[in-house]
């Protein structure tokens, strides 16, 4: 669980720097995030509102859609919360608004910062743009290795049309 402290966020603007283990954010079973994630608050406090801006940075690991083998990669994406005691907002159908009670004590924070580095997380997942992937016939990583499997097996496929084209 990730929570921010209410009384803690003075008037005017404040911030604040929080390590966030993936665990927190209920991001264990997605397999990219293996490292804390680096949050900077920003706070903007006026009246009854309570701006949140919100900068993650985090270091992850993806499997190459094309050869299969682990990457680094890094995400960053930018959350915008409002948290205010202004029961007027209680209708707005936001999930970046959080209306509170002016006692209220804490806000948390977990599910709109899970979704957003889910929602950031490329579909595409590429080592390199140039990846030469797996070879289809014998499984080497094209990267490290160089097979003959396409040409010999174009060749193979021509030799059997020749053939059958002879016998009729
Ligand atoms: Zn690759
Ligand atoms: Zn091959």
């Amino acid at each position: 669980m990730f929570t921010i402290q209410l009384s803690n966020i003075k008037v005017g603007k404040s911030s604040l720097a929080r390590q966030i283990a993936p665990a927190d954010l209920q991001l264990q079973q997605h397999d990219p995030f293996v490292a804390p994630i680096a949050a900077d608050l920003s706070f903007d406090r006026e009246g009854k509102n309570i701006l949140v801006d919100v900068n993650l940075h985090c270091q992850v690991v993806f499997l190459c859609d094309r050869c299969s083998e682990p990457f680094n990669s890094e995400i960053d994406e930018q959350v915008r919360l409002l948290i205010t005691a202004d029961r007027e907002l209680n209708g707005e159908q936001d999930d970046l608004v959080f209306v509170v009670s002016e006692y209220e004590q804490e806000v948390d924070l977990t599910d709109p910062l899970r979704e957003s580095l889910i929602l950031s997380l490329p579909i595409k997942r590429l080592c390199s743009e140039n990846c030469q992937g797996l070879c289809p016939y014998c499984g080497v990583n094209r990267n490290v290795e160089i097979c003959n499997c396409m040409s010999q097996t174009t060749d193979h496929r021509w030799d059997q049309l020749k053939d059958l084209f002879k016998s009729n």
